[in-house]
């Protein structure tokens, strides 16, 4: 298969969703020779962007809003998995689609990360938030990670720096402070940069109330970045 046919077989797949379209999905390759377990094995990671249905800001956020904006985008995943699944099955392309492992009472562990795929894709780089940021939607996207072999699919050029600045909106808007403040950098761990175990927990406190997590977000829709210009 070659470089164009492999693009061509993910954009038909990504814009041809048997249930659901999913408007300006992306993707972009890396190299995955940068991942010591997975690396060995395959040798191009996938990182699929899909943008929130709708862009929200500190302005219109509200709770139960961002709720329904997560459990869309957990259901986009699913589409976008199962029709890759389907497509790279049938073309014969040797993958795998990582597992994330989700524990709702501590955090979030991923075999390996959609958000480094992405940036050694070149999409984007870790906010201060520790959270993916796009050129196009700041960290108002949704990620599925895949793994696969193929030499043909010519990887992006990876983000190696920060482009957060002086920016911290981020940082102020965590109502439970959850942010250092510092910056990423390749090789930096996310322990420097957030505390992960006091979000799910601050979180979590809102169970009693309504019957499932908090549905924050205050970190994502702070971002300037990819927010819609003021009407
Ligand atoms: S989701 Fe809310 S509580 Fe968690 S880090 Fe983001 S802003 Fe803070
Ligand atoms: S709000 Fe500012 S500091 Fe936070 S991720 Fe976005 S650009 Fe970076």
């Amino acid at each position: 298969m070659t470089d164009a046919e492999i693009r061509k077989l993910i954009d038909d797949t990504l814009n041809n969703l048997p249930c659901v379209t999913i408007p300006n999905v992306y993707w972009g390759a890396c190299d995955l020779t940068y991942y010591p377990d997975w690396g060995q094995r395959y040798n191009r990671g996938i990182a699929v962007v899909i943008p929130f249905f709708k862009m929200m800001t500190l302005k219109d956020h509200t709770e139960d809003g961002f709720a329904l904006l997560e459990m869309t985008t957990y259901r986009y995943r699913l589409e976008v998995s199962n029709a890759l699944t389907k497509a790279f099955t049938e073309a014969g392309i040797d993958f795998d689609i990582p597992l994330v492992f989700k524990d709702h009472e501590i955090v979030y562990h991923a075999q390996i990360s959609a958000k480094d795929i992405a940036v050694h894709a070149g999409l984007g780089w870790i906010g201060k938030n520790d959270l993916l940021i796009t050129p196009e939607y700041g960290p108002r996207v949704s990620l599925v990670g895949l793994v696969l072999n193929c030499d043909e699919l010519i990887p992006g050029t990876p983000v190696t720096e920060s482009r957060c600045g002086e920016c911290d909106a981020c940082v102020h808007a965590c109502p439970f402070k959850n942010f250092t403040g510092r910056e990423w950098a390749p090789g930096r761990p996310r322990e420097e940069r957030v505390n992960y175990v006091r979000c799910s927990e601050m979180r979590g406190r809102a169970r009693k109330v309504l019957g499932r997590k908090m549905a924050c977000g205050k970190c994502i829709v702070s971002c300037p970045v990819g927010a819609p210009a003021e009407q």
